[in-house]
């Protein structure tokens, strides 16, 4: 092993080959603090060439990568096993701006930039590279495209399958696939870049990736409403969709609970939109004023509305999405909880929450749900936790909690991932949910492009 970690030093040199226990500290534990691992080393390449050399050197010898960004999905996809035998390969000094096209409304980046970073840089060229999460300055843009990201605009602009033009991708031999192409249209054949969008770093190492690039709005129109029940909630979403058509950028949904939640860590200072919160944007590309007019005129007519506040300033616009962003910190404050980030057609939001809330409360009466997140796309954060002290013994009852949720979530034709992935935390439940033949067929692409299983073994394929 020692004369293995001499080669792989070799290639990105001894600086960029970690192998301490206090050097690897950073990348063997996942954000959440569930999943811990010993790595062989963690190997920092700055090209596209070192990985594959990398890569190249590990097939020979058999030994498994786990590709990293920025370590911050919550199901331990980027964590290494306790083997001491899987090299993590973590992308943070690949991280160049490669071009920028402006009028091909096109951006091509190395997949260790942040996607904070690659805002940025659309923003300085004048455009929209419209991916916003809360972990936006940590995470990268490689683990967006593995992980299919979406987040807070997916309603308007899609998840990264949809803003994904091209890709590079060193493959489990080292081969590197140049699909960096920025065309729209392209009638040749399979898009095979596809098959690394979401596969979890399981088929190759995304090195690269040509992104979408959108105009800048030049008007944003934000209010925070209350409705009174899950119904009216997405009766709400119908109608601004209706009458504002693709200009409702985000759409989201917050319940009491996590109000009460938020109030607690910040006493007085939380409004409170009771029984559910939506927090609603449009963005457009006319006049600031007359977005605004209109989203006023609809709101004075709108059906359903207990109470609402628009925002007129941009420091009134940032104190209503304050509330929704502080929520995942605030409840990683309040202690452990069962996280779901499940995905059901936004449609069948009311009834799944009426459906599985009654029958975890049936199972564990008193049970705390704390349900929000992006309603316009369908996607739930349906966290579960018990009122006594410290969460004792919560853990134990996951596989119970899980299962009642798992089985609302697909009887309504919904996902138990719409946001972080898989992992090694939801391996088990996707083979159990997962239509058989997809799982079939998945399987034999893992097998046709990773023969060896090196690519991030121990997670879900
Ligand atoms: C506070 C908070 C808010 C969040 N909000 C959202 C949200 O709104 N929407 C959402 O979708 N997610 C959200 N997430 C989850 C997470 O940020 C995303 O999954 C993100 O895309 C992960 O990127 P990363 O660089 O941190 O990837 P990592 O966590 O490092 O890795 C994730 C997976 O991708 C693989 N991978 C990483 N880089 C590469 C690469 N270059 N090539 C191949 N495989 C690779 C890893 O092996 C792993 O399987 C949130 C997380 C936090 C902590």
């Amino acid at each position: 092993m020692t004369d293995l970690v001499s080669r792989l030093a070799a290639i990105v040199g001894a600086a960029n080959l970690l192998s301490a226990e206090h050097d690897v500290a950073p990348f063997v534990t996942d954000y959440r603090g569930r999943y811990h691992g010993r790595p062989l080393a963690v190997a920092l390449p700055a090209s596209t060439a070192e990985v594959a050399a990398l890569v190249r050197l590990c097939a020979a010898e058999n030994i498994a990568i786990v590709p990293q960004g920025g370590n911050t999905s919550t199901c331990g996809a980027a964590t290494p096993d306790g083997s001491g035998r899987q090299l993590v390969i973590a992308l943070r000094r690949l991280n160049r701006l490669r071009a920028v096209d402006v009028p091909g409304r096109a951006i091509t980046v190395e997949a260790g930039m942040t996607l904070a970073a690659v805002q940025q840089a659309a923003a300085d060229a004048g455009c929209l590279f419209p991916l916003s999460l809360a972990s936006e300055g940590s995470c990268q843009i490689g683990g967006n495209l593995a992980t299919n990201a979406g987040g807070l605009a997916v309603l308007r602009y899609g998840t990264m399958r949809e803003l994904a033009l091209g890709l590079e991708v060193v493959l489990p031999d080292g081969t590197v696939l140049d699909a960096l192409s920025s065309l729209r249209k392209d009638t040749s054949g399979l898009d095979v870049k596809q098959l690394f969008i979401g596969a979890e770093g399981q088929l190759g190492l995304i090195t690269a990736a040509t992104l979408k690039l959108y105009p800048q709005p030049s008007a944003r129109a934000t209010a925070m409403l209350a409705v009174g029940s899950a119904e009216q909630a997405i009766a709400t979403l119908t109608a601004l969709q209706d009458a504002f058509g693709d200009r409702l950028t985000t759409f989201e949904m917050m319940s009491e609970a996590c109000q009460r939640l938020l109030d607690k860590y910040q006493p007085g200072k939380v409004p409170f939109f009771s029984p559910w919160a939506l927090l609603v944007e449009l963005s457009d590309s006319g006049a600031p004023a007359t977005l605004q007019a209109a989203f006023e005129n609809w709101l004075a007519h709108a059906a359903n509305l207990l109470d609402g506040v628009l925002a007129h300033s941009e420091a009134e616009r940032t104190r209503l999405w304050q509330l929704r962003e502080d929520m995942s910190e605030t409840q990683k404050r309040d202690g452990a909880s069962i996280k779901h980030d499940i995905g059901v057609p936004s449609s069948a939001i009311p009834a799944f929450l009426a459906e599985c809330d009654a029958a975890l409360q049936a199972a564990f009466p008193g049970v705390r749900i704390i349900a929000f997140g992006h309603a316009g796309d369908g996607n739930l954060h349906y966290n579960i936790s018990y009122t006594r002290p410290g969460n004792a013994a919560l853990f134990d009852d996951e596989d119970a909690v899980n299962a009642i949720v798992y089985e609302h979530v697909y009887r309504h034709r919904g996902t138990l991932a719409a946001e972080h992935g898989v992992g090694q935390l939801k391996g088990h439940w996707l083979a159990r949910y997962k239509d058989p033949a997809a799982l079939a067929l998945m399987r034999s692409v893992k097998r046709a492009i990773d023969p060896q299983g090196i690519m991030n073994p121990g997670k879900w394929l």
